[in-house]
């Protein structure tokens, strides 16, 4: 059987460039877009590679539950069809509406970061977790940010409150989930739950005027080459990483 990697948020930026390098060094990927419709940069990186059978392009909008459980059944129908064996997932799909400030964000915008950034990849997880209880994946990969740590908490960075909340959030959720499952026990303890924080990286998401300068910025390049190195080294679940192998502060 061969490993497969579902990317879930894959239409640009870095959960693109995870489908770019994994496809490039080999591997199989299941890759989820909110809109197949606007996947235009994806169907590109899956025409480029030797391979594109290798990828797989399904719909997922991680602020619907329905999506999401579609989702799931077709990542279960693919792995039967193909003998294909889900063995990583990245949970990368995030937004940021900037600014977001405590004393000024609506209730519908506040929810909407909740629901995309902390529910949607807690739910999605959960249910591609339990789509093969005799094998389950070795690693889920939460996509984090250093926004969501609450020991660095950083209150010269204006205009991060629902952004910060909502990865605090997931961050909280995420170690529930790693305990979880080691007090299943069995076969569950070889799945190890990680959280990563990327970097500074060059996306459209960090690309506003943040009225100050970012320094230390680095390509999604960069960081994702640096993220597998990271994913493939780090098994202790319910852990949270940087990019470039340093131990993040929760
Ligand atoms: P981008 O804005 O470039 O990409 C965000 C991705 O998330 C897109 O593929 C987008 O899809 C997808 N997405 C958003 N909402 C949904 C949804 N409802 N359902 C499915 N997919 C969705 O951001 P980045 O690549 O920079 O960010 C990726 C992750 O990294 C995020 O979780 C972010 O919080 C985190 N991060 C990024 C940092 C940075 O410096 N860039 C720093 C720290 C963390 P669509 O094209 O449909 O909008």
């Amino acid at each position: 059987m061969s490993d497969t990697w579902v990317i879930v948020g894959a239409s640009r930026g870095i959960g693109l460039e995870f489908v770019r390098q994994l496809l490039h060094n080999g591997f199989h990927v299941i890759a989820g877009v909110r809109d197949l419709s606007k996947a235009e940069k994806l169907d590109e990186v899956k025409s480029q590679q030797t391979g594109p059978e290798r990828c797989i392009i399904e719909q997922c909008d991680i602020t619907d539950e329905q999506s999401i459980q579609g989702f799931a059944d077709k990542v279960k129908e693919a792995t039967r069809v193909s003998g294909l064996k889900v063995t990583n997932i990245v949970l990368n799909a995030g937004i940021l509406h900037y600014p977001n400030r405590a004393t000024e964000i609506s209730f519908a915008d506040f929810a909407l970061h909740l629901h995309t950034n902390t529910i949607g990849p807690i739910i999605c997880a959960q249910k591609l977790l339990n789509l093969n209880p005799d094998s389950p994946p070795s690693k889920v990969v939460f996509i984090s940010s250093d926004s969501g740590s609450t020991t660095i908490f950083r209150d010269d960075e204006d205009g991060f409150g629902a952004y910060g909340a909502s990865k605090a959030a997931l961050n909280q959720m995420l170690r529930h989930m790693a305990a979880e499952l080691t007090r299943r026990g069995g076969q569950w303890t070889r799945t190890s739950i990680l959280a990563m924080h990327p970097g500074e990286v060059e996306t459209d998401m960090a690309n506003i005027d943040l009225g100050w300068e970012v320094h230390g910025s680095i390509s999604a390049e960069e960081s994702v080459r640096c993220m597998l190195q990271v994913i493939s080294e780090k098994d202790e679940t319910g852990s949270f990483w940087c990019w470039d192998g340093r131990r993040h502060p929760w």
